[in-house]
């Protein structure tokens, strides 16, 4: 394959004077890991900070209501600041940290990839400026002032659609201007090349460890994964360590309000092939090439483009895409706290609506593991003001 293509996909769609950065990030992504000392040093923060590995716990309870596949849950919602995301932004932090850079810049658009970036700056003493668009700060407030405990500075992006997109484009055009003394931690396996490559790595540590774990278990792999896709992170970090095995994957995008309505943030069941902030993947865009806006229920999942390896994994049928709509994960919120008292974030509500959906057609002897990405905290009060309740 061509370097930093999966397959068609992926690639180096920025302007030349960041080519020079991403070349430095590639050399030094590639030196950290070959490196016995970094390798330990991450090995021991992912253990003693980030408090891996998370267990793999056997939902009983959820397994008996949907009669059918044995469903396990990866508990990702226990790691530090409750999500998968750290795993990244703490291992680019500390990228940062031994290519001698002083500061570390990140987007955010619900905030969650904010304070992930914010933590892994405060333990490795590097300064961090976390891009944000206007709009989000009004609806984040709670995770704008998080970032400020962290030591984080919060730069308001007013342009453009003043979220998500815009603010990845101020991220760009600062890490243009300061690349000598700055990183740019970018969120999940998307952008130009390394960034797939190095979010990938960073996150594979999950996968690795539910391979084990279910061999313990279970003395055999698994039949299927299930993992939500916002830019394509958690998925592949748990796929990644199955994709030689004969284990079936499902990757689960945000259907919203359905793929008809155009409220939605399907890349896959409603995009088409299409080059979007650094990278060639499934976008969703007119005929003429502009963008779409998207929605979902589920701030993560709210994201125009996908992953290029996805685009790949999608292209080459070793995954499966589909959907969960709004309702659907919704209902999903709702019944995991009911019956295995785990309340998910919304996004990973998404992968348990798919279980829901997969499970009651396998056998009693098949296995599903399902990443539980993040936990559900940041959103019970989004999900109460949807049902009418006031708090
Ligand atoms: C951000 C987020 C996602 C979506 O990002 P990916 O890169 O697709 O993993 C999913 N789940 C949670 C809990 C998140 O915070």
């Amino acid at each position: 394959m061509k370097k930093g293509y999966f397959g068609n996909y992926g690639g180096r769609f920025v302007p030349e004077t960041l080519i020079p950065a991403l070349q430095e990030l590639d050399q030094a992504f590639r030196d950290a890991s070959h490196d016995a000392g970094f390798k330990e040093e991450l090995r021991l923060l992912q253990q003693t900070y980030i408090g891996r590995p998370t267990p793999l716990y056997f939902a009983s309870r959820l397994t008996e209501r949907l009669k059918g596949a044995k469903v396990y849950l990866k508990r990702e919602d226990l790691c530090h600041t409750g999500a998968h995301k750290l795993n990244n932004a703490l291992g680019q932090a500390m990228l940062a940290k031994v290519m001698g850079k002083k500061r570390i810049i990140a987007e955010t658009g619900a905030g969650q990839h904010g304070v992930a970036t914010a933590t892994g700056a405060s333990i490795t003493g590097l300064e961090c400026d976390i891009y944000m668009g206007t709009e989000d700060m009004r609806r984040q407030a709670l995770n704008v002032f998080r970032m400020k405990l962290l030591g984080a500075r919060v730069i308001e992006v007013n342009k453009g659609s003043k979220t998500l997109k815009d603010a990845i484009n101020e991220s760009l055009r600062d890490w243009t201007t300061n690349v000598t003394d700055t990183h740019y931690v970018l969120g999940t396996v998307f952008g130009p090349h390394p960034f797939p490559t190095i979010v990938k790595y960073f996150q594979s540590v999950i996968g690795r460890e539910a391979r084990k774990q279910i061999i313990k278990a279970e003395n055999r792999l698994p039949d299927y994964l299930i993992a939500c896709v916002g830019g394509g992170s958690n998925a592949m970090g748990l796929f990644n360590a199955f994709l030689k095995d004969k284990v079936g994957m499902v990757g689960v995008e945000a259907g919203g309000e359905g793929i008809r309505s155009g409220k939605h943030a399907a890349r896959f069941a409603g995009g088409s092939v299409g080059v979007f902030q650094g990278c060639k993947s499934y976008l969703l865009q007119d005929r003429d090439g502009n963008v779409l806006s998207t929605h979902s229920v589920s701030a993560g999942l709210d994201y125009a483009s996908v992953g290029p390896e996805h685009a790949f994994l999608h292209d080459s049928k070793r995954v499966r895409y589909t959907y969960a709509t709004d309702k659907e994960a919704l209902r999903a919120f709702e019944l995991l706290p009911e019956v295995e008292g785990i309340i998910p974030a919304l996004e990973s509500a998404h992968a348990i609506a798919e279980a829901v959906k997969l499970a009651p057609g396998l056998s009693k002897k098949d296995i599903i593991i399902v990443n539980l990405s993040g936990r559900g905290d940041k959103d019970v009060q989004h999900v109460a003001r949807i049902k009418g309740t006031e708090i």
